[in-house]
């Protein structure tokens, strides 16, 4: 039981954190400039830029070697490392929805929502939506905001938006339009 909390904590922080290095490191003018925010503003101006997944893979083994002996030193060896795993299992998934969003067009009620909540994020709002994986933190801190439709800048627009003759896809145009 112990082990499962600890692994749903892990979750929950990067979660938390999801929200707060894109909210705050990302897109806050006071922490800026930063690597992060470099990154980040290319992601935002080019559209299928992301960072070298060796650069990312660097950055997480780092914190995760920061991380681990200081949760194991709280809760334990078990726990602690349940806690880590948690988290870093979260991160990977974070980059690999992140990723998807930008690269398919996505199926299910979780897939449509996620790509109508983020590409808010990129082309209506940017101080709304942090979260990729999920709007609770948006809810808790007030910058969530529902999302029907997303008008897309046409050099910017994602690839699974257009058919073969290059018109919006039938399955999205209820959502999605070019500017
Ligand atoms: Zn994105
Ligand atoms: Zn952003």
């Amino acid at each position: 039981m112990k082990i499962a909390i600890a692994a749903l904590l892990g979750i929950c922080s990067w979660s938390f954190l999801e929200y707060l290095i894109h909210r705050f490191l990302g897109h806050h003018p006071r922490f800026r400039p930063n690597p992060f925010a470099t990154e980040h503003v290319r992601h935002h101006a080019e559209g299928d830029y992301f960072a070298a997944t060796s650069k990312k893979a660097l950055a997480a083994l780092a914190f995760f070697a920061l991380v681990t002996p200081l949760a194991v030193a709280v809760a334990g060896v078990a726990a602690g490392l349940a806690y880590a795993i948690g988290l870093v299992a979260m991160y990977v998934a974070y980059e690999v929805l992140h990723r998807r969003l930008h690269t398919h067009e996505g199926f299910g009620p979780y897939g449509r929502w996620a790509r109508r909540h983020h590409f808010h994020h990129h082309f209506g709002n940017p101080k709304a939506n942090h979260g990729v994986t999920s709007p609770i933190f948006d809810l808790l801190f007030g910058t969530y905001e529902r999302v029907t439709t997303v008008r897309v800048p046409r050099k910017l627009a994602m690839r699974w938006l257009f058919d073969e003759r290059g018109d919006v896809r039938k399955s999205v145009a209820g959502v999605y339009s070019l500017r």
